[in-house]
């Protein structure tokens, strides 16, 4: 029968290294959701719609066609056809997303996509996200929480970003978890059944292992 991991927490925490991991190591399928809400962010962008017009983002929320790869070790993303894996990781989509994902119809839009996708997946499926184990898939098999002090995940952060400054990076970061945790629709929330770990004082390894080790239990 198939698995399903919830792994949701906020941003620097590690997720999608310990998901993408984890999911290789198990044989199942891996869904990056934050890609999902950052590529319709990305057309919502490239279409000239104004972001902060929740009216104008809900009648555009049906338009784009995003598809998404499973394989951890290759992880994609399309919009229309077209890879949006480079353009959904620039600074102007991660300042806009918590903007789109807090309008209504585009969760309903995205959230109908993860459950097919997650039903569809033949062995099993590690997701992560925001809102995975409160909303999504609140029937998962396992649901893990990350957590991690707020300057061990904007050093991790600025880490990725290639020397960029830590303050700022640090600044930015807690804006978007605090928009992200103050939604109405679904916000990022720990669900009651989850397995809280804190991540600060562990190796990336520590936390693979970690998640492997509650998935065989
Ligand atoms: O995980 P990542 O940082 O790429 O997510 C980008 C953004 O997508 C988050 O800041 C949040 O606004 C949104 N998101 C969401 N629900 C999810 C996953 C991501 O609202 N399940």
């Amino acid at each position: 029968e198939s698995v399903i991991v919830a792994i949701d927490g906020p941003s620097g925490t590690g997720k999608s290294s310990t998901s993408k991991a984890v999911a290789a190591k198990l044989g199942l399928s891996y869904l990056d959701t934050g890609a999902q809400y950052r590529a319709i962010t990305w057309w919502m962008i490239s279409n000239g719609i104004d972001v902060q017009d929740a009216v104008a983002v809900a009648d555009a929320a049906g338009k784009p066609v995003i598809v998404s790869g499973t394989d951890p070790a290759r992880p994609t993303i399309t919009v229309d056809g077209v890879d949006a894996a480079g353009p959904i990781r620039t600074e102007e989509v991660t300042s806009k997303v918590s903007a789109v994902s807090a309008v209504p119809e585009v969760r309903e839009r995205i959230t109908e996509l993860q459950r097919s996708i997650a039903a569809d997946a033949p062995l099993g499926i590690v997701v992560e996200g925001r809102d995975i184990g409160t909303t999504v898939l609140p029937d998962a098999d396992l649901k893990i929480f990350l957590t991690a002090s707020p300057e061990a995940r904007a050093a991790r952060r600025s880490g990725e970003l290639k020397g960029a400054d830590v303050v700022t990076t640090q600044q930015a970061l807690i804006k978007r978890d605090a928009a992200d945790s103050s939604r109405k629709t679904s916000p990022l929330a720990k669900a009651d059944d989850a397995v809280e770990v804190d991540t600060t004082e562990l190796t990336l390894e520590q936390v693979i292992e970690c998640v492997v080790t509650l998935v065989e239990e």
